[in-house]
């Protein structure tokens, strides 16, 4: 084990990174009890998440029966209600921590400010663009494919899943989606990647080398369409409306809380609500590295994982200059 730190970050967990102690041998029962403790109870935001999918269920969802046929009307609400969700959420983050400063640079992983100009961005500022194409695409392709999931569940189209029928697998669900987000955001994450989709697609989420909350939705309409696709699992495995708002919900409010750019909200001391991951900031300076999450260790296995530690630094420099074929 290594102490010396990655140079250029304010602040860095310690290092090396530790993947989900399920995919460690040998296993270590304490380890994985306290990981699931620790991803799920306290304040984590899955639980949030559920909390927020079961609210918009509950007092602003319209009813399934509604969704039947498609009308602007029913939609309209969706959308309205998915436009101020994601508005909230990044707004709040990005006040308290940019503009009030809440936390100072504690936590902070990158020591820059974010960049308030930039000629790489749309409207020539970070944040403005981050805005835009959060809204204007993100917002719109969450919402149609929660309509079309919707509307294919009030008509039979896909398999509805029940808590009177199944309440064990109602329940196991929350805890799958987060598993399959793992498995599918990597392997989707690595085909961005190939020169031919990074360069039309993923290099406008890549010009957010310094993240911020903003920056977890900017994303191309191309982009989103296949980040978003993930809820079409659902056409083969059963779900509950509650798990398609809280499949897309995730998806959209943790890629907002990811970029954070602050490993967590400090409150009396304590990291109590854990944010942006440094394994995802990393990808952001460095690119070739870290594609998923730390949930199913892809990365370990396919020999892109960056650990945080300045030997695999300069490993990870050796794979970047052989990708890129310099
Ligand atoms: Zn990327
Ligand atoms: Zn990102």
């Amino acid at each position: 084990m290594t102490t010396s730190k990655l140079k250029g970050w304010n602040h860095t967990p310690d290092v090396p990174l530790q993947v989900s102690p399920f995919f460690r041998w040998p296993l270590r029962p304490l380890e994985m009890l306290s990981w699931i403790w620790n991803s799920w109870f306290l304040i984590s935001e899955r639980l949030l998440i559920v909390g927020i999918a079961l609210a918009s269920y509950y007092w602003v969802q319209p009813p399934l029966e509604e969704s039947r046929t498609f009308a602007i009307g029913w939609v309209a609400e969706m959308y309205i209600r998915n436009l101020i969700l994601l508005s909230v959420v990044a707004s709040v983050l990005h006040s308290y921590f940019y503009i009030w400063k809440k936390q100072d640079d504690v936590l902070k992983y990158d020591p820059r400010p974010l960049m308030l100009n930039g000629r790489q961005f749309t409207f020539s500022g970070q944040v403005r663009d981050n805005m835009f194409w959060s809204l204007a695409s993100g917002v719109t392709i969450w919402t149609a494919y929660e309509a079309l999931m919707f509307w294919a569940l009030a008509n039979g189209y896909a398999p509805m899943l029940t808590w009177a029928a199944h309440p064990v697998w109602f329940v196991a669900m929350f805890l799958l989606i987060p598993l399959w987000e793992s498995f599918y955001f990597y392997w989707i994450h690595r085909l961005l990647h190939v020169p031919f989709f990074y360069k039309r697609f993923h290099a406008l989420h890549h010009r957010n080398i310094n993240v911020g909350p903003w920056s977890g939705m900017a994303m191309h309409p191309v982009e989103h369409l296949i980040y978003f696709g993930t809820v079409l699992i659902h056409f083969v495995v059963a779900a509950h409306p509650i798990h398609i708002l809280y499949h897309l919900q995730y998806y959209a409010l943790t890629a907002i809380t990811t970029h954070t750019g602050f490993e967590g909200l400090v409150i009396k001391d304590k990291d109590r609500l854990k944010l942006g991951t440094f394994h995802h900031q990393m990808h952001h300076r460095y690119f070739e590295c870290n594609y998923g999450s730390l949930e199913i260790p892809w990365d370990k296995l396919f020999g892109s994982f960056h650990d945080g530690t300045p030997e695999m630094n300069e490993v990870m420099k050796e794979r970047k200059k052989r990708i890129m074929g310099s």
